[in-house]
Order: structure tokens, then C-alpha cells, then sequence
């Protein structure tokens, strides 16, 4: 997906991420303060203000999220707790 977001190490697990998308918007492009979960441990994350890279939520960023849209992450992540981690700072977890 064409965009502004640089590969980086995820601050709350390391997992390396080159890429983003969307799942409801195909080619969607972040902008500044959208939010994301991480797909190997499904903490929440916010894109920073160039929104070329994601940094660990706030208790000020949460209270910004409405019922909805807290509580469809909220089930994400709980599948992805489920599944268990992909990988642990960059290397297989099996
Ligand atoms: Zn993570």
C-alpha cells in the first residue's frame, strides 16, 4: 500500500512492520492520530502526527474513542490474544 508509513519496530512488542492497511478501506492511507492494533500482540497504537510511524496509546488517546469503536477493537484484540503472538521482537516465536 502506497503511503507515508516507515518501517519500524513496534514499540509495545518489536514486532518489525513495513506496512499498513486497512480493514475497511482498500489503499487506505493513514493519516495523522488514526488508530491501529498491532497484529502480533493486538495493543492499540496511534499513528503519529507525519503518520509515518505508530506509537503506544495514552489514557487521553483511549477517551477519545467512542463506545463503538472501542469495543470493536476491544474484539480484535481478544482474537488476537486467542491466536497467541506471531513473533516476539522480529524472530519466530515457534
Ligand atoms: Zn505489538
Amino acid at each position: 500500500m502506497p503511503g507515508r508509513y516507515r518501517k519500524q519496530n513496534l514499540p509495545c512488542c518489536g514486532y518489525e512492520v513495513d506496512d499498513v492497511s486497512s480493514i475497511y478501506q482498500k489503499d487506505a492511507v493513514p493519516e495523522p492520530g488514526d488508530f491501529s492494533i498491532c497484529l502480533n500482540c493486538g495493543s492499540w497504537l496511534r499513528f503519529t502526527e507525519d503518520a509515518a510511524t505508530l506509537r503506544t496509546i495514552e489514557v487521553s488517546d483511549w477517551l477519545e474513542l467512542d463506545d463503538d469503536n472501542r469495543n470493536h477493537m476491544s474484539r480484535i484484540t481478544k482474537e488476537i490474544h486467542k491466536r497467541g503472538l506471531l513473533r516476539k521482537g522480529g524472530v519466530d516465536a515457534n
